[in-house]
């Protein structure tokens, strides 16, 4: 397990503190993320918000490569989001309360690992498409039709639905 991200709370008393981290092994600093991410950067500012909260925002990019879903080449997908977390000792937090992480109110720094992964998960694009208009691989020959048309036939109706059809006929 590699660094997590933290930042210094000393001077928060004076004012904001606004730093920008660049993660280079992202898996072993944040923990299992949804992609295979290449590297994740960080903007991020944070201040008091009343009580012992802090309250962290920014900015947060990250790219991985992943296969097409639908022809399997290797794309290049990103992550591009605006992330707030709100921080309060332990013993403020109600169960359940999401978007509140603990913070002992002697800590010394913020750990940023747990809210950035779960940024990664929620923003993470679920259907991974080298285009919108992919139309992927030839069911007979496993061509890739985006650049090598075939010769097949059209892919016919399943027969297992057509015998299903006999079923309910
Ligand atoms: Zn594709
Ligand atoms: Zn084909």
């Amino acid at each position: 397990m590699g660094e997590s991200p933290r930042i210094g709370l000393a001077g928060l008393d004076a004012g904001p503190i606004s730093c920008a981290l660049r993660l280079e092994a992202p898996g072993e600093q944040l923990g299992e993320l949804p992609l295979p991410f290449e590297r994740v950067e960080l903007e991020v500012e944070i201040r008091r918000a009343g009580g012992e909260a802090v309250r962290a925002r920014g900015t947060l990019g990250a790219s991985a490569v992943v296969e097409c879903r639908r022809c399997l080449v290797p794309t290049r997908v990103e992550v591009d989001a605006e992330w707030e977390a709100l921080f309060r000792p332990s013993a403020r937090i109600t169960p359940g309360e999401e978007g509140v992480w603990a913070l002992d109110a002697e800590a010394r720094e913020l750990d940023l690992a747990a809210p950035i992964r779960e940024e990664l998960w929620v923003h993470a694009p679920e259907y991974r498409e080298c285009s919108a208009e992919c139309p992927g691989l030839c069911s007979r020959c496993g061509a890739r039709r985006a650049d090598e048309p075939c010769d097949c036939p059209p892919p016919g109706p399943d027969p297992r639905w057509a015998a299903l059809d006999g079923v309910r006929g």
